[in-house]
């Protein structure tokens, strides 16, 4: 055979002849190549060898010769013998490093145990991770360095290296890609290696094209005073500005001073208008904010805080309004203080702007927000700013756990309780929460995890342990938990009122506005109601795609009419007759959030509605600006769903209205209840938290239903020692673990039959440790027209080594049928 270096110089003639043997080992570098759909991960793993010339890292990102191109690829692991199957002579070097550095500690570690942990491959990991177009190689850059070059020394080098720094030269910024200078000069490579070496260019990766970094013009206060030449209108300007703390969007202050003109301020140097980039928002866009005077149980939390150990993991619970954020910021300012930055996982940016906006007038510039909806360039940028390792407040959403915070500090989950810190849809199956500890763990830095309806899970750890248990059972200044009323809805048809608003919700509604309060109406649907179903047959419009009924959606008198599908977001117009029997007497069945709003204008029309739900703030940045025209007086009753109940501090909110709470109770899934009990209380603490008490009308069917009760006298604790006691019995999580997997295809004999396949290889090879359950259909078998099976095990066992177990299953998959492995799973409906 032939030695490594010997087939190194059959490829690559120029390269210089080596003759030190260092211990054979080999690398394997993930790739960034086109992804065929069903390709197992040792697919995108490509082993290469390492030319003597390059010194190469575990996380460097490399280029690598594949077919006839070069591609990105990151250097994963170096071994020691080859896999079977291959020769050394099929083995090509790795062509070049084109960045150090670019994964803090550990990293890899982590992102192999979430592999390992929610069976599937590291590159479906990465993929979450890191952001998108990273590896691409067409981004690698070149640029000079003019300033490392010895004058004169260019004579000293090849001619090929002369003649890049020529090209480079010649061009404006001294900066070319790679590709370009590998089209212009054969070998380029060669060159460009002894350049970087001698320090006096660098390669870099260039950000991804696409950005779109949100630009917003900012306008700041040069004066402190008010000199004499000042206008009237100029004085009215500069007044609005002082009050503003000195510096606004200029938007803001057109529409305070109702004028865009400000051309003599700026000429007289009074005032600046620039670019600000909208999510870094400046320190001084804000007003500033000191650190409050602790109350004696937050005070308490921060000093048990102080003394976690790295690795350790802490319960804030504190109801609604108890000032956990404030034990937050208090917590982290010495972490940033120690030179470490901390990160701050929420469950939607979009929906706490108010939290951002409180860290940022905490902490300043020194907040950044990551999260999926940045844009590529966005995320790219904050990710290599990120890794400078300057001490910073990242706050972000579930992926934002990703981020490569090198001196990391500590983690806080606000809202930990909330299902959108786990992916369900897509892979890899993680929880935020999990994989928060993880990274504790490896980087020695506690946890903090905030709630006022922690998990079962949380609750159940902090129990074990109760160092780990932090409690702020008040509100700040005493104020009192907004008073629960439960309306029987029953009782109310008795009495003969029809309408949505209970007699209490009613007259509350109508005090409202002359008391200048505003309200908040929780609607479990959107769209106008849940179903359409004949009178006269009882036909339910269906979806063809789907085994579900249509939603109606009507939004005001004249807007077309339709009919929706809510999981596959399929459409039609409203029939004016029944398909089955041709009958014109369609009834609504169930009521969403266009209905309630329709029927507030209708029976209160002196009320101004806002309506915030999926279909009004669809666009990226609508939530922030709904919540803002709201808080700003603009409306008085805020119609929603789910979306409302994460984390609104708005002071004027005295009343919190349920519509219906049952469409929250029933549910074939064993978590029902522990969501319903989580999206009431937090619904209801939405209410009171200025100086106003608040007050909150639950309308029910069954007023009798254990999780009312327990919302109504605020008795989390109750609520959760009989919830666990039935998950206990059942060996549901928290005490024993689950795993479904889930098949789909539009095949629907080829999907049972995968599963059937795999539930088989279960019973027989999965030992004591695991009851299977199923295969069975998903409860709504048909969803966009595919076939849905799962089945779901259960475990009192260890859970290590989840991947070794269930990855193999994947070959008893019948071809065009998708198998995921959901690890932990949230909801199995
Ligand atoms: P939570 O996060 O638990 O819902 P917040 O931290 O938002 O509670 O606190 C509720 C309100 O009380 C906020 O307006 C906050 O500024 C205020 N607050 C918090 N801690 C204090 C304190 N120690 N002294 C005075 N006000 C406080
Ligand atoms: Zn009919
Ligand atoms: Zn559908």
């Amino acid at each position: 055979m032939l030695d490594r270096h010997a087939t190194l110089t059959v490829a690559e003639p120029r390269t210089p002849y080596q003759l030190t043997t260092t211990p054979q080992l080999w690398l394997e570098v993930l790739v960034d190549r086109p992804y065929p759909r069903d390709s197992q991960e040792d697919e995108q793993i490509l082993t290469y060898s390492i030319p003597p010339y390059l010194t190469v890292e575990i996380g460097d990102i490399l280029s690598v010769p594949f077919g006839s191109q070069v591609i990105g690829g990151i250097a994963l692991r170096f071994i020691e013998n080859l896999p079977p199957g291959l020769e050394e002579n099929q083995i090509r070097p790795v062509e070049d490093v084109i960045t150090k550095g670019f994964f803090p500690d550990n990293y890899w570690q982590l992102l192999t145990k979430i592999a390992q942990y929610y069976a599937t491959d590291l590159i479906t990991v990465v993929r979450v991770a890191l952001p998108k177009g990273l590896l691409r190689s067409s981004q690698r850059r070149i640029r000079l360095k003019p300033d490392a070059i010895p004058p004169g020394a260019e004579v000293f080098c090849t001619p090929l290296s002369r003649q890049i720094l020529s090209l480079l030269k010649n061009q404006k910024e001294g900066d070319y890609s790679a590709k370009y200078l590998q089209e212009k000069l054969k070998n380029a490579n060669y060159g460009i290696r002894d350049l970087v070496k001698r320090g006096w260019v660098e390669s870099y990766l260039e950000a991804p094209k696409s950005t779109n970094i949100k630009l917003k013009k900012a306008i700041t206060l040069l004066i402190t005073d008010f000199p004499a030449d000042l206008t009237e209108n100029q004085r009215k300007i500069v007044e609005i500005l002082r009050h503003q703390g000195g510096e606004m969007w200029l938007p803001e202050l057109v529409q305070l001073a109702g004028t865009k003109y400000f051309k003599p301020l700026i000429d007289k140097g009074y005032v600046v208008i620039e670019d600000r980039e909208f999510l870094r928002l400046s320190s001084a866009i804000m007003s500033r904010d000191q650190p409050k005077t602790l109350t004696s149980s937050q005070k308490q939390a921060l000093e048990t805080i102080q003394t976690l150990k790295g690795g350790e993991s802490a319960l804030l619970h504190g109801v609604t309004g108890s000032g956990k954020t404030e034990v937050y910021l208090q917590a982290i300012a010495p972490v940033l203080a120690a030179g470490k930055s901390a990160l701050v996982l929420v469950p939607e940016i979009g929906l706490t702007p108010q939290l951002t906006d409180r860290f940022v007038a905490r902490f300043g510039d020194r907040v950044y927000v990551y999260h999926s909806a940045l844009s590529e360039g966005e995320r790219y940028d904050t990710w290599r700013q990120m890794l400078t390792g300057t001490p910073q407040v990242i706050i972000g959403t579930r992926s934002a756990i990703f981020a490569p915070l090198p001196h990391l500090g500590m983690i806080i989950l606000d809202e930990e309780h909330d299902s959108s810190f786990k992916q369900t849809q897509l892979l890899p199956t993680y929880h935020a929460r999990t994989v928060a500890k993880w990274r504790a763990q490896l980087n020695h830095c506690p946890v903090i995890l905030g709630s006022a309806t922690p998990s079962l899970e949380t609750w159940l750890e902090s129990q074990d342990n109760p160092c780990l248990y932090l409690s702020l059972p008040d509100r700040i200044q005493n104020r009192p938990l907004p008073q629960v009323e439960i309306v029987d809805m029953r009782r109310e048809l008795q009495r003969g009122n029809r309408s949505l608003f209970s007699q209490s919700l009613r007259s509350s509604l109508e005090t409202l506005r002359d008391k200048g309060e505003q309200a908040i109406l929780f609607v479990s649907r959107r769209g106008h109601s849940t179903f359409v179903s004949c009178r006269s047959c009882g036909y339910v419009l269906e979806c063809p795609h789907c085994d579900v009924s249509l939603s109606y959606h009507h939004t005001e008198p004249g807007a077309q009419e339709l009919l929706r599908c809510h999981y596959c977001n399929y459409g039609r117009i409203h029939p004016k007759q029944c398909p089955e029997c041709g009958s014109p007497y369609l009834k609504f069945f169930g009521t969403g959030t266009q209905r309630v709003t329709q029927e507030l204008s209708k029976e209160f029309p002196h009320l101004r509605c806002l309506r915030f739900d999926s279909d009004t703030t669809r666009n990226k940045n609508a939530p922030r600006e709904l919540l803002k025209q709201f808080t700003d007086g603009e409306f008085d009753v805020l119609v929603g769903t789910q979306m409302l109940t994460k984390g609104l501090d708005i002071d004027r909110v005295t009343l919190v209205g349920v519509m219906a709470a049952d469409g929250l109770l029933y549910h074939s899934d064993y978590r029902a209840s522990e969501r319903a009990f989580q999206t009431l209380t937090q619904v209801a603490g939405r209410a009171g938290r200025g100086e106003r008490e608040g007050k909150v009308i639950i309308q029910t069917y069954t007023p009798e239903h254990p999780v009312i009760r327990a919302v109504q006298t605020h008795d989390y604790e109750g609520f959760v020692e009989t919830e666990l006691m039935q998950r206990e019995g059942l060996n549901y999580p928290p005490y024993g673990s689950l795993v479904l997997i889930r098949f789909s295809g539009l095949d629907g004999e080829a999907v049972q039959k995968s599963a059937e396949n795999v539930a088989e290889e279960c019973v027989n090879n999965f030992g004591s440790d695991w009851d299977i359950l199923g295969p069975a259909p998903a409860t709504i078998m048909r969803v966009a027209n595919r076939y849905r099976w799962q089945i779901l095990l259960k475990s009192s066992g260890d859970k290590a080594d989840i991947g070794g177990l269930f990855r193999p299953l994947k070959s008893l998959v019948l071809p065009k049928v998708s198998m995921a492995i959901d690890v932990d799973p949230l909801t199995i409906e």
